[in-house]
């Protein structure tokens, strides 16, 4: 039976990664009450590589006592793909001692504690389609180092057994030999068509060409690369920046026309910061898919994620206040289902609600990103 304290339940969620791990408290709402950075042990055996972990889950759990905090569990997510049972990561390329590790098993053993292991993705979507629940269908496209894809059908994470096949981020997009290969082995997956090493070479190529450019000369006056330096060039109208984005809008609204045609959602979520580190940006990228894409003006809505990099940490604990209440419920049951037999049935009374996906005016003048899109021709098979 679960005491219940004065503050309420709280989760725990731990999101590793190469360099650092974030340890997290979230509460029900989706709040980040606490939260802790520890250095990850690279290299070293998973026991080892846990211990650091282990530790400030350790005084985040002695943080949450002190403030009155039930603990209902320990939300993981990770970056790579799970078994098929998502009790242990399959393969995490940041962290290869972790690949195929009982994780849960070790976590639960330990603290005596539910365990929820995501991949950070789908967690992210988690968190994200808290803003969303009118949508039965949610995409999720999340760009940084590569594009991660996530997928949500009737509040249910679609969830793929094997590394790659199904996996929607290996969406592929071109046909033909060219681009980079990719780490399922085949080339033109929309995950290497748009990732951080595609971009650099868009910027290389730029820079072989000599051409006139803000970006081109901050980046040659040593000014480091990111995604808040590109957003800010587009947004002031830099010919290699905006290159650059129409280059990502092309490659989105292929993939985006794809997965509208397969999956039909009805919200795709843009995140990561290339995509929504500026608003003016944003706002053109999305017109820009819009004009391109022959179905997404009247089939999807696109919008930004909100929570940023948050989203892991939030939607890898939610999973474990469902649980908790569902065995609360199971609890409950027999009692309710007196109740309810006892209980003369009334008539149902259905609620609608209009969807509100009249937001995004396409033919409100031409983008500069809309033109540069149109401008240039959808290459094939040479990203
Ligand atoms: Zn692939």
């Amino acid at each position: 039976m679960t005491t219940e304290t004065s503050a309420g339940s709280a989760a725990i969620s731990i999101e590793p990664g190469g360099r650092k791990a974030s340890i997290a408290l979230v509460d029900r709402q989706g709040n980040i009450l606490q939260r802790e950075e520890t250095k990850t042990l690279w290299g070293r055996p998973a026991s080892a590589t846990l211990e650091p972990y282990v530790r400030a889950i350790e005084t985040m759990l002695a943080f949450a006592a002190t403030e009155g905090y039930h603990i209902c569990g320990l939300g993981v997510s990770i970056p790579g793909t799970l078994d098929a049972t998502a009790s242990r990561p399959l393969i995490v390329p940041t962290l290869p001692s972790l690949s195929g590790f009982p994780l849960c098993e070790f976590l639960q053993t330990r603290f005596g504690l539910p365990v929820s292991l995501h991949v950070d993705v789908d967690a992210a979507l988690l968190a994200e389609a808290q803003f969303h629940s009118g949508a039965k269908r949610l995409l999720f496209l999340n760009m940084n180092a590569v594009l991660g894809a996530a997928l949500l059908l009737d509040g249910r994470l679609q969830r793929m057994d094997g590394p790659y096949l199904g996996h929607t981020c290996h969406l592929p997009v071109t046909v033909g030999a060219g681009g980079t290969r990719c780490g399922c082995g085949k080339r033109g997956c929309i995950n290497t068509l748009i990732s951080l090493d595609a971009i650099q070479k868009m910027v290389q190529r730029a820079q072989r060409r000599d051409e006139e450019s803000s970006l081109l000369q901050r980046l040659g006056r040593r000014e480091a690369f990111s995604p808040q330096l590109l957003a800010e060039e587009a947004a002031r109208g830099d010919r290699v920046a905006l290159q650059v984005y129409a280059e990502i809008g092309r490659w989105l609204g292929a993939a985006l026309d794809k997965y509208i045609a397969l999956l039909a959602p009805e919200v795709c979520i843009l995140g990561g910061g290339i995509l929504t580190a500026s608003e003016s940006v944003f706002d053109q990228l999305r017109a820009a898919l819009l004009t391109q894409s022959s179905q997404a003006g009247e089939a999807v809505e696109i919008v930004p994620a909100r929570l940023g990099d948050d989203a892991v940490l939030i939607g890898a604990a939610l999973p474990l206040f469902s649980t908790e209440l569902s065995s609360r419920t199971k609890a409950e049951q027999p009692v309710q289902q007196k109740r309810r037999q006892q209980q003369k049935r009334r008539p149902r009374i259905a609620l609608h609600h209009a969807d509100d996906l009249s937001g995004d005016e396409v033919g409100l003048g031409a983008s500069l990103l809309a033109d540069a899109l149109q401008s240039q021709q959808l290459r094939q098979g040479n990203a």
